[in-house]
């Protein structure tokens, strides 16, 4: 069924299938009670990653 291989993807399966994933650094910021796997892509804290999208919007 699920492919547990993954180590992140293990530690998520315990309560929430939603993940909210940094789209600069992939670190994964928070998880979402969802009803299936779901990946949302967000920006984490960092100001390295925070400068980095404003770089790319330019
Ligand atoms: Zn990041």
């Amino acid at each position: 069924m699920s492919n547990t291989n993954h180590v992140t993807l293990a530690a998520i399966h315990r309560y929430d299938l939603g993940v909210i994933i940094c789209k600069s650094c992939n670190e994964v910021i928070a998880t979402l009670p969802t009803d299936g796997y779901k990946k949302f892509y967000g920006l984490c804290n960092s100001t390295l990653c925070i400068d980095k999208n404003k770089e790319a919007n330019k």
